[in-house]
């Protein structure tokens, strides 16, 4: 089972994968963007270590720990992503309440409870080019795989292949919602940074709790 140590283990390497891609994002947000979102990335899940850093994770629930995540990086971002990305570790932990440690089927429901955050906070639907086009399929896939009897290492590699492939797929896409959206057809040919970011951090969260 996974317990806070874990889920610690888990932001830390998402931070570490974050830091080591905040140019690519940068550069990606540059194109169609105002090129913060590899800053705003990495301001968030540095916030997010520091946070837990100060936790006493025997004495800390999973569900506190990942409010506390929610916050610290509501705090300290101040782009779109910020309020977005607070949302899916407020529904993280919402979704986990009252577990000691969290079973392959909790961490499904984690999965799915972030997507769902994301897409009940910026009201994006699937083809609008942002970080949903990423998130969405690769919660359902995570679903669909465990719903089929497949492990969690299985379920979640599934969930990774389903957000490249829809990361890739927001090149084809007229950006619909956030600040690209002003660009129109203009913003055709390019991947969108959040859909790039939301790999990254799904790969950081998929080699970390397998
Ligand atoms: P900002 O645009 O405020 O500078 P960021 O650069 O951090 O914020 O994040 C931009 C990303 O946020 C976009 O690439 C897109 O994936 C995502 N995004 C923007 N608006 C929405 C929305 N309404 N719903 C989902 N994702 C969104
Ligand atoms: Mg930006
Ligand atoms: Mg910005």
């Amino acid at each position: 089972a996974i317990d806070t140590a874990r889920l610690k283990h888990m932001f830390d390497v998402i931070a570490v994968a974050i830091e080591a891609d905040k140019d690519r994002l940068c550069q990606l947000d540059g194109v169609i963007g105002d090129a913060d979102h590899g800053i705003a990335m990495e301001l968030g899940f540095n916030a997010v270590r520091d946070s837990l850093e100060r936790l006493d994770l025997a004495a800390t629930e999973p569900t506190v720990l990942l409010n506390t995540a929610a916050k610290s990086f509501l705090n300290a971002v101040g782009a779109s992503s910020g309020p977005l990305y607070a949302t899916a570790l407020m529904r993280a932990a919402a979704a986990v309440k009252g577990k000691a440690a969290l079973e392959g089927a909790d961490v499904i429901a984690m999965f799915q409870a972030m997507a769902q955050g994301i897409k009940d906070r910026g009201k994006a639907e699937i083809g609008e080019k942002t970080m949903i086009d990423a998130w969405l399929p690769a919660a359902e896939a995570a679903a669909a795989a465990h719903a089929a009897g497949s492990t969690l290492a299985e379920s979640l590699d599934a969930a990774l292949a389903a957000a490249e492939r829809g990361a890739e797929a927001t090149k084809d896409m007229i950006a619909a919602k956030g600040r690209s959206s002003r660009l129109g057809e203009r913003s055709l040919g390019h991947i969108d940074p959040g859909a790039a970011s939301a790999v990254t951090v799904i790969a950081a969260m998929t080699k970390s709790l397998a």
